[in-house]
């Protein structure tokens, strides 16, 4: 029975090496029919937000990970936040002491570097385990002195291997990892402790997380050994380390880059769908010939052992693009649905939900939703392509980059535009009736060049030198408005 898990730190708003961790961790719970928990890992008073922790919680939700113990939910090894289990920390610290597996350690960083620079090492070379045989009487000596003592783990002197469930065998050797801090000299029991504490007593047995963290996992082994033999863990879990994911120029994407931020790529318009499709690439795929998958496919097909070592790619260009493949999946009324909320924000219609919005603008979003639905890869696209189908002023600004379409000779194609379409009957407004009587007015009549004459023509009507097709527009905005705009932008 594989139990995973996902315990972040509220530290900050939710970015995509996170949230991939997360993915991924319940990617292998639904695979395996396993248990995923969450847990959180609050004890950096000075670092974790209430804020952070709540959009953590909204992130997971929004995308669909859901977890079957811990935060929210419960269940049988809780509480599953860290700043609650404090005395457990402090109990299994006083058994990794007593049982000698850990030792006081009363030097100052000062007096380290201290001693490492009087044997020739550098300074910062990193504890040398001057500690580990304190006497009884130094111990006194030390206490005397109001020197509280920090916490370290007694590493062996032996080389230390495990298998990553990404990378495949690693090895450490002997003597590259110090003696490490689990409890600071003020009490505060580290990650370093409470991460492998945790993950024993709620029986963690596949530890699947950023290759950050790679660096911390000898110690974990060596503390999962000291944990088997106190009975406090049953085994060492399987650990796989997930590649770095690499942003523009080929740097690691930072937790702070805007498009790390899953927030603002929610605010561009990335469904959920898209955005969670993309995420799975990062070090993932599910078969060389197809990128777009859903995450019911997902849960069916992850192997963390398929996860590639070698460093992920954000490409948020890809990103958009397989966004856009999703929506054109959804259903239409789902779409507009979602829509709504944007096009509210983007003050394109008067409410933030379907229901509350007019039956005009219920209206105008069903005749064009056909149109729009291929036309946009984000949802924030939406508002740009139907607000001058929503709006209804005779007069469409133009955007800067559409006033280009306007020529000498744009006011009297617009005015014999105008023309014709007034002479159109009210049941012949039709698409294709009033490209046919356009053609035939402004193309082959006046002999006009298709671009000089539907350039302007679409600029009056949308604003916009790209917009939905031009004639389907100008049907959902009905004679009275196309007309109206044509003429008004001529004035
Ligand atoms: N709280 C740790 C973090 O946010 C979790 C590390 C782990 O998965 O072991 O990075």
């Amino acid at each position: 029975d594989v139990r995973v898990r996902f315990c972040p730190s509220p530290t900050g708003i939710p970015h995509v090496g996170m949230v991939r961790t997360a993915l991924f961790n319940w990617a292998e719970a639904r695979h395996t029919h396993g248990t995923l928990v969450f847990r959180i890992e609050d004890t950096d008073n000075q670092r974790d937000t209430e804020e952070s922790l709540n959009q953590i919680i909204e992130a997971l939700r929004w995308l669909g990970i859901d977890w079957d113990e811990g935060v929210e939910v419960g269940g049988p090894d809780g509480p599953y936040f860290q700043s609650q289990r404090t005395d457990i920390y402090k109990d299994v610290a006083q058994k990794l002491l007593d049982a000698g597996y850990a030792y006081e350690s009363f030097s100052t960083p000062e007096e380290t570097a201290a001693r490492n620079v009087a044997n020739g090492r550098p300074a910062s070379f990193g504890y040398d385990g001057y500690d580990r045989n304190t006497t009884p009487e130094q111990r006194e000596k030390y206490l005397a002195e109001g020197r509280k003592p920090a916490i370290r783990l007694r590493m062996p002197d032996e080389d230390i291997t495990f298998t990553d469930l990404v990378r495949g065998p690693i090895t450490f050797k002997a003597g590259s990892t110090p003696d490490y801090v689990i409890v600071r000299p003020n009490g505060d029991a580290l990650y370093t402790l409470t991460n492998p504490v945790d993950d024993a007593m709620m029986n963690i047995n596949v530890v699947l997380r950023g290759e950050d963290l790679l660096s911390s996992t000898p110690r974990q082994v060596v503390l999962y050994d000291y944990l088997k033999k106190l009975g406090i863990a049953k085994q060492t879990p399987l650990f796989g380390h997930m590649p770095y994911v690499m942003g523009e120029g080929n740097k690691k994407l930072s937790k702070r880059d805007p498009e790390s931020n899953l927030f603002l790529l929610r605010d561009q318009g990335f469904i959920k769908e898209g955005l969670l499709n993309y995420l799975a690439l990062l070090g993932w795929s599910i078969s060389p010939d197809n990128d777009v998958f859903s995450m019911q496919e997902l849960a069916d097909n992850f192997d963390i052992r398929n996860v590639k070592a070698n460093p992920a790619h954000f490409d948020l260009n890809k990103a958009i693009a397989l966004n856009a493949e999703h929506i054109r999946q959804l259903e239409p009324q789902d779409f507009l649905n979602r829509s709504v909320p944007y096009l509210f924000r983007d003050h394109v219609v008067s409410a933030d939900s379907w229901d509350k919005l007019t039956p005009r603008e219920q209206q105008v979003l069903s005749d064009s939703v056909e149109l729009v639905q291929p036309r946009v890869r984000l949802l924030g696209e939406v508002s740009g392509m139907v607000g001058s189908l929503l709006s209804e002023e005779p007069y469409i600004a133009p955007e800067p980059d559409a006033i280009k379409q306007l020529k000498d000779e744009s006011d009297d194609v617009l005015a014999q535009a105008a023309d014709a379409l007034e002479g159109v009957e009210e049941g012949q407004w039709k698409a294709q009736s009033l490209h046919d009587l356009l053609d035939a007015e402004l193309i082959e009549k006046a002999g006009y060049k298709p671009r000089k004459a539907y350039g302007p023509v679409r600029v009056a009507v949308s604003g916009r030198r790209v917009s939905p097709p031009l004639f389907e527009s100008m049907e959902i905005l009905g004679k009275d408005l196309t007309v109206a705009r044509l003429r008004s932008l001529r004035e």
